[in-house]
C-alpha cells in the first residue's frame, strides 16, 4: 500500500488552497497529495461561483476570513506568483449593499457592530441616503441598509482555483485524477483510503475537501456529515436603461439579489425549503425566474420592469443543513481526519482563511491566525449550533 503524509479529497478552490498554503509552509516537509475525480471541473461548485469577496457576516470569524480574502486576493501576485506571472483574477471592489426592513434593522445594526469591531468598512445608511446614493431603488418598505466602504466585491472564481492549483504544483504538490471511494478507519484513525483507479493509499492525514459531495465523502469513514448539494440557480439579463450609478452587490430583503455583470446584471435566490432538495442537478428552471425573481427585481428597481434573460446556469451550494457555516477541523473521534466543508454559499471567498487555517493545524496542531474553534465538528454533538445570519 503506498503511503502519503497528507491526502486531500477535493481539489476545487479549498482542496488546492489547502495543499497551497500546506506546501508554501517551511514548517511543512512531508509528501502531498490532491485527488481530484474531474480535472475539468465541469461540475465543482468553485467555477460556477459569483466570485463574491465580503466581510457582510454575522459571525465574527466569517468576518475576519473576509478581511483576509480580500487582502489575499489584492496581493495575490504575493502569493501566487508562477514563473512571473501572477493569476488575472479581474478583482472588482463593486461593494455589497443589504436592504434591511423595518424588521430587519436590528439585525443588520447588531451585524454591523461586530463587522466594524472586527476592522470592516461597512457604512449605515438610512433610505433617504440610499436614495441620494442609488436613485434607481424604490426604497418603500426600507428602513435602512449596509453598505461596504471599500474591502468587498467580485473576481473571477475559475482564475483563483486555477491560481491555487498552478502554485501548488509549482511547490511540488501532485495532483491526480482519481476519486475516493472507499475510507478505511481503526483505532480512531483513518488507515486507508481507496480510489476508483484501485489503487489503496494509507494517509497521515486525510482531509475533506469535495465540497458539495463531502456528505459522501464523510459517509464512507462512517461519520454523519450535514453538508448537502443544493442547487442555486443565477440568471443573466439586459435592462435597456443601465443602472446609474452601478449597482453593488445589492440584496433586497426579498432575498433576491442583483448585481452588474458584463454589459448588463445577473440576479438570484434561495428556493422555499420545500422546494431545495439535495442533488436536484444542474438544469436552471426558468419559473422560478418569472415567478420569484423578476416581481422582486421590479419591485425594488422599478427600471428592471423591462429586461431580458439572456444566460442562465447553475451550480451547487456545499450547504451546511445544519447552521450554514463552514465545518473546519478534525472530527474528534478520528483525528486524522480533517474536515474543510459545509461553506453554503461563500467558500470561494473563504479558501485563503480556511487554506491556511488548515495547513496551521496540520503543521501547528492548532489555529494560529484565526481561531476557528467554534468551526469545529463538535458543535454538531454538543447542540450549538453557530448559525451565521447572512447567507445569500
Ligand atoms: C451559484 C453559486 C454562487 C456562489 N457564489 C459565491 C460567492 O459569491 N462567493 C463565495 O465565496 N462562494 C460562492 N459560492 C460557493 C462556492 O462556490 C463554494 O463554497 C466553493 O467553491 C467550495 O469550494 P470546494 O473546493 O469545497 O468545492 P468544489 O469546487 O465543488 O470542489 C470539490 C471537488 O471535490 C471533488 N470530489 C467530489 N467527490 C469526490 C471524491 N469522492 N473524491 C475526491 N474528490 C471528489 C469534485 O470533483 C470537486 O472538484 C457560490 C456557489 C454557487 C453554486
Amino acid at each position: 500500500m503506498a503511503t502519503v503524509d497528507v491526502l486531500i479529497a477535493g481539489g476545487g478552490v479549498m482542496g488546492s488552497a489547502i495543499a497551497y498554503f500546506l506546501a508554501a509552509d517551511p514548517d511543512f516537509t512531508g509528501h502531498l497529495q490532491v485527488v481530484e475525480p474531474d480535472p475539468s471541473y465541469q461540475f465543482a461548485s468553485s467555477p460556477r461561483s459569483l466570485g463574491g469577496v465580503r466581510q457582510q457576516f454575522s459571525n465574527l470569524e466569517n468576518i475576519q476570513i473576509g478581511l483576509f480574502g480580500h487582502h489575499f486576493v489584492t496581493h495575490v501576485d504575493h502569493y501566487l506568483t508562477v514563473d512571473g506571472e501572477a493569476p488575472a483574477l479581474s478583482f472588482r471592489e463593486g461593494g455589497y449593499l443589504f436592504l434591511a426592513s423595518a424588521e430587519g434593522l436590528a439585525t443588520l445594526r447588531e451585524n454591523h457592530a461586530v463587522q466594524t469591531a472586527a476592522g470592516a468598512a461597512i457604512d449605515l445608511l438610512s433610505p433617504d441616503d440610499l436614495a441620494a446614493r442609488f436613485p434607481w431603488i424604490d426604497v418603500a418598505g426600507l428602513a435602512g441598509a449596509s453598505l461596504s466602504a471599500g474591502g468587498e466585491g467580485w473576481l473571477d472564481p475559475f482564475a483563483l482555483l486555477q491560481g491555487f492549483r498552478k502554485k501548488a504544483r509549482a511547490l511540488g504538490v501532485e495532483f491526480i485524477a482519481d476519486k475516493v471511494t472507499g475510507v478505511r478507519r481503526a483505532n480512531g484513525r483513518v488507515t486507508a483510503v481507496d480510489l476508483a483507479s484501485g489503487t489503496r493509499v494509507a494517509p497521515g492525514v486525510l482531509v475533506n475537501a469535495a465540497g458539495a459531495w463531502a456528505g459522501e465523502v464523510a459517509a464512507q469513514a462512517g461519520v454523519a456529515l450535514p453538508v448537502e448539494p443544493r442547487r442555486r440557480m443565477v440568471y443573466v439579463f439586459e435592462c435597456r436603461t443601465p443602472l446609474n450609478p452601478p449597482p453593488p452587490l445589492t440584496i433586497d430583503t426579498s432575498g433576491v439579489y442583483l448585481r452588474p455583470e458584463g454589459g448588463g446584471y445577473l440576479t438570484g435566490f434561495t428556493p422555499p425549503a420545500e422546494a431545495d432538495p439535495p442533488y436536484a442537478g444542474f438544469e436552471v428552471e426558468h419559473h422560478w425566474f418569472e415567478e420569484v425573481v423578476w416581481p422582486a427585481l421590479a419591485a425594488r428597481v422599478p427600471a428592471f420592469e423591462a429586461i431580458k434573460v439572456t444566460s442562465a446556469w447553475a451550480g451547487y451550494y456545499d450547504y451546511n443543513t445544519v447552521d450554514q457555516n463552514g465545518i473546519v477541523g478534525a472530527h474528534p473521534e478520528v483525528a486524522n481526519l480533517i474536515f474543510a466543508n459545509g461553506f453554503s454559499g461563500h467558500g470561494l471567498q473563504q479558501s485563503p482563511a480556511v487554506g491556511r487555517a488548515v495547513s496551521e493545524l496540520i503543521v501547528h496542531g492548532g489555529f494560529r491566525a484565526i481561531d476557528l474553534t467554534r468551526f469545529g465538528f463538535e458543535r454538531f454533538a454538543a447542540g450549538q449550533p453557530l448559525i451565521e445570519r447572512n447567507v445569500v
